[in-house]
């Protein structure tokens, strides 16, 4: 069987509380050996980090995502920086980034996702980013802020220009199920052609649903139909993308 990763996933939402235990074990079985499971803001950082201290494979990361910015204050960027400094198991800021479809004010996401680059920074962790249309904001950002181990664009979407403009930055692609889906055409034909080294696989459940499975809790188990539709587009080996992404994890999150 194949070692797969699955880079994004939030195994800690109330989605799973029902079956958590047997959502691991399905995946498991697939080969899921590590799971990235991302912070959103401070009300989620504690269960978060409990799942990584129960689970083998499961690690955290720890951010303040622009859906989740309601009740913010500067205090959470305090906190988030206590939390770096102390906390086990956790291998990247995140997932942050900027939003133009949030309903928050743009220029205060530009500042926080701002202190949050320079939290990475400090503690010398690579960062999971999320961005929504406003992908020159993001990468400005990032120009300026240098990071010293880099991180992922999960979720990606667009074209082989955008996600190359990430990747000379020393970035790495979270790519999902939205390459599952005929319509995405621009994002199937830029995944067929961006260097392999660069792409991580990620579910993102339990959100992002794979085509022919729309409505119903997206699984980390999932992360195999990533795989097959990547090998369909990049008419390589199916175990040279799965090597390649476990590789790239590693060398991003855990070296
Ligand atoms: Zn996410």
């Amino acid at each position: 069987m194949l070692e797969l990763i699955d880079s994004h996933c939030h195994l800690d939402f109330a989605d799973f509380n029902p079956d958590r235990l047997k959502v691991l074990a399905r995946a498991k079985a697939k080969g899921v050996t590590h799971f990235l499971v991302p912070g959103i803001g401070v009300h989620n950082w504690q269960a978060v980090l409990t799942l990584a201290s129960q689970h083998q494979g499961v690690y955290a990361a720890l951010g303040i995502h622009p859906y989740f910015l309601a009740d913010f204050d500067d205090s959470h960027l305090q906190l988030l920086d206590d939390y770096l400094a102390t906390a086990k198991n956790v291998v990247a800021v995140g997932e942050f980034g900027l939003d133009k479809m949030a309903d928050f004010p743009f220029e205060q996401q530009l500042q926080i996702c701002q202190q949050q680059l320079l939290l990475a920074k400090q503690h010398h962790l690579p960062v999971i980013l999320h961005c929504r249309k406003a992908h020159n904001e993001l990468i400005q950002l990032l120009q300026q802020a240098k990071l010293p181990r880099g991180g992922v664009l999960h979720g990606f979407s667009g074209s082989r220009e955008l996600g190359m403009q990430y990747i000379k930055l020393g970035f790495k692609l979270g790519i999902g199920g939205v390459i599952t889906y005929p319509r995405a055409a621009k994002t199937r034909q830029a995944v067929s052609e961006l260097p392999l080294t660069s792409l991580l696989l990620e579910t993102d459940s339990p959100d992002m649903p794979i085509s022919g499975y729309q409505g119903g809790r997206n699984e980390p188990a999932n992360i195999t139909e990533v795989l097959q539709t990547l090998t369909k587009l990049r008419q390589e080996p199916e175990e040279l993308i799965a090597k390649t992404s476990v590789s790239s994890f590693f060398e991003l999150f855990l070296s």
